[in-house]
């Protein structure tokens, strides 16, 4: 039989390499186009990869062709194919997961033609007493107000706006529905407002980044508070006025709004957001604004990296260090290399900012392989706060705030400012256990305590997110003595309401997971009324609160003696963020409680010499190999037994290796049991990664062959940074 044309045809399974399927019309589609067709039971959409030709007999065709263009701009394809590569992950399903959902699902890249409701001319001079006898109305013309902009009916659905209400104010000529196009930039000035006069470091790392010209990496290394963002900014109005596009990547939008507002503010150009916090319609429209150009600022998380651009000029990761810029499941790739790689293909700058920058950015500076910019001082009149340390170990165990660290918050709030307290750990005691026998509540499915909270009267996993009820009586010896040890956020935030006349808010997971709820907890905070702040890390990152002018930091010593080799480098990052809330524009001060008040690296960090404490723990990884000086792979596997687990391992760790390819284990994973299944771990380490690669290519052909495969849940975790 004679070789028929095919097409390459690259498919969201869990299969290396592409699929051939026959395609008889006369001009094939393009690399990048989406494709139909069928796989075994199912019906897919692939990805054109190639073409060819084949005379296997059982090929079957392809079922539709989806794109005359591209979906997948070259550019982006080529960025993708490097990321399957590298992280040894199937092509299908990274392209897939470069798309937004809807596209996933075969919708054509048509931006919606939704309409928003707005107010109109008339609507806009409306006075709240016009209609004070119909609130519902009134509801209604309060929202339109404070968008402009026009909102869905969907989202005025989520706002609980009545749609009575939206036709009666439509009936009165006040409101009115209007299909919305992203608009062009027609103002001639990018600048909206003036820049804030630049003091020299931050001059100096502007007109570095301005006067690049193509691929060039900057390490923006600017301790908290010292104008990064202003640095941004100014670098970026150049490459606006010239026509390009800005790309920023963030850690997590939701958390500081007030970023995307200085974007907004600063520039005359349309700026949109990708998020997890959109729509699948919204996200596909802001991802064809950017595809098109109607976008000139596209700010997002991670994933953001993936998005077409129609004339990029610039990459910038802000808060470089995050760990929320790699993915944990799935698809695990960082997005700070990726965007390096994107801007060395596109050839064009990109700047990683960072207070703290991790421990392989800072050795990639030193080694003059990133162009290093620094700000050593805030922008601001005022001092970096340093960090007093306060010895806890006599403190009661239900006792969390020493009674300094209680005086100073009672200063702090009748002087009329605001006090930060921050512990990691949500709920109101971290574990409940038998004043009699002993006896702990652990999760059933995990090896891990359970967390009581307390509001809510149940106990829970924080792994697994498995519940149970409080006992009356402990399970084990039938005694009453039930109680709890430690605190969360709960607890601290009940003591706190208890003995202070401000008001106490609490941000954490729990606390904010209503809709709407952050925002107004942020925006309350930024009024700047005395208050006390008890949060988790989602208040450690990026905030800007004038009045904060005191952090009480408890609990931080468990990641300084972590036996993750991160642990010291995450807890030190973690520590100078949480610090660097205090005294932005005033006097501030920072306390640490500690029960290890003399541990040498926690002490490095509290004197908020962060160079210093890097040198140390680059000093350590030096010598023990570890990135940045070694390679690391991570084989991580679950089963129903821990014997199957690492019996499938240990197949893969008697395997051939590449020479200088060393290979650790397997052996349980620190957290030995998760969910109802076993773990165990593999660790390949190299000084190269040439060959670390070449044994992964090798080990994951052999796994993907034993028989064991099948009786577990496997995956390689290339350059990873949760040994856990
Ligand atoms: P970072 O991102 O480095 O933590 P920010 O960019 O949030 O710091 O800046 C901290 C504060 O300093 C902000 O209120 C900002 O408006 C202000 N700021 C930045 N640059 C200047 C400057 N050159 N002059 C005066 N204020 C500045
Ligand atoms: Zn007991
Ligand atoms: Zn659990």
């Amino acid at each position: 039989m004679s070789a028929r044309p095919t097409l390459q045809i690259a498919l969201p399974v869990p299969l290396p390499g592409c699929f051939d399927y026959l395609y008889t019309g006369d001009e094939p589609p393009s690399r990048g186009c989406r494709v139909q067709v069928s796989f075994g039971q199912r019906t897919l959409i692939g990805i054109v990869h190639g073409h060819g030709h084949s005379d296997y007999p059982k090929l079957k065709p392809v079922k539709a062709i989806l794109d005359s263009d591209p979906i997948i701009p070259a550019e982006l394809y080529a960025l993708c194919e490097r990321a399957a590569r590298y992280y040894h992950y199937p092509l299908g399903e990274v392209l897939n997961d470069a798309l937004p959902s809807l596209l996933r699902q075969g919708n054509d890249p048509q931006a919606s033609q939704e309409k928003r409701w707005k107010l109109t001319e008339r609507g806009q001079h409306v006075l709240d007493d016009q209609v004070k006898r119909a609130p519902r109305q009134l509801e209604a013309l309060q929202v339109l107000r404070e968008h402009p902009k026009g909102l869905s009916s969907a989202m005025l659905g989520a706002l609980e706006v009545s749609p009575q209400a939206l036709a009666s104010l439509r009936n009165k000529g006040w409101a009115e529905q209007i299909l919305l196009e992203t608009p062009m930039n027609t103002a001639r000035e990018v600048l909206a407002e003036p820049p804030l006069p630049a003091n020299a470091e931050q001059r100096a790392a502007i007109h570095a980044i301005q006067d690049a010209s193509g691929f060039i990496p900057f390490l923006l290394d600017g301790v908290t508070g010292s104008g990064k963002t202003e640095v941004y900014l100014q670098a970026m109005a150049p490459v606006l006025a010239a026509g390009k596009q800005v790309l920023v990547l963030v850690p997590e939008i939701g958390l500081t709004p007030q970023t995307v507002q200085r974007f907004r503010q600063r520039f005359n150009v349309p700026v949109i957001t990708l998020h997890s916090g959109l729509t699948d319609r919204e996200r596909l429209d802001n991802w064809l604004a950017a595809r098109d150009g109607k976008a000139r600022i596209i700010i997002g998380t991670r994933s953001a990296i993936f998005t077409p651009l129609s004339d990029p000029g610039l990459i910038i990761v802000d808060e470089a260090h995050d760990n929320s810029l790699k993915q944990q499941d799935g698809f695990r790739y960082h997005a700070r290399d990726l965007a390096t790689w994107r801007a060395q293909s596109l050839d064009i700058p990109v700047v990683l900012g960072s207070a703290t920058p991790s421990l392989e950015t800072l050795q990639l500076a030193r080694d003059g392989r990133f162009s290093w910019l620094k700000l050593s001082r805030r922008a601001t009149e005022q001092q970096r706060p340093h960090i007093e340390i306060l010895d806890a170990t006599l403190t009661p165990p239900n006792q969390p705030l020493l009674p300094t660290s209680l005086q100073a918050i009672k200063q702090c709030v009748s002087d009329g400012n605001q006090a930060l307290v921050f512990i990691n750990r949500r709920g109101y005691a971290p574990m409940i256990l038998c004043g009699d026998c002993g006896w702990q509540a652990e999760c059933k499915r995990c090896d891990s305590f359970l967390t009581w909270h307390r509001s809510e009267n149940s106990l829970r996993c924080h792994h697994c997110d498995s519940q149970q009820r409080v006992p009356t009586h402990c399970p084990e010896c039938g005694s009453s003595a039930i109680h709890e040890a430690g605190s969360g956020t709960e607890k601290l935030t009940e003591l706190l309401e208890q003995s202070l006349p401000v008001p106490v808010i609490r941000v954490d997971r729990d606390a904010t997971r209503r809709k709407g709820e952050l925002d107004s907890k942020l925006a309350t905070i930024r009024k700047g009324e005395p208050a006390v702040l008890v949060g988790t890390q989602m208040l450690a990152k990026g905030h800007h609160f004038p009045k904060l002018a005191l952090v009480v930091i408890l609990d931080m010593d468990a990641g300084f003696l972590s036996a993750d080799f991160r642990g010291p480098e995450q807890a030190a990052q973690l520590l100078l963020q949480v610090a660097g809330r205090s005294g932005r524009e005033g006097k501030g001060r920072v306390l640490l409680q500690s029960r290890h008040p003399d541990h040498q690296l926690l002490q490095l960090a509290a004197s908020g010499d962060y160079p210093a404490l890097a040198s140390a723990l680059l000093e350590e990884r030096r010598m023990a190999a570890l990135p940045p000086f070694g390679h690391l792979a991570l084989f991580r596997c679950e089963a129903m037994t821990l014997g199957k687990a690492q019996s499938f391992l240990q197949e893969l760790a008697i395997q051939q290796v590449a020479e200088g390819v060393n290979v650790l284990g397997p052996v349980p994973a620190p957290m030995e049991r998760r969910a109802g299944r076993y773990r165990a771990q593999l660790l390949l380490q190299s000084h190269q990664r040439a060959p670390l690669h070449q044994t992964l290519e090798h080990l994951l052909a052999t796994a993907r062959s034993l028989p064991q495969a099948r009786q577990c849940r496997w995956h390689v975790d290339v350059d990873p940074i949760d040994m856990l």
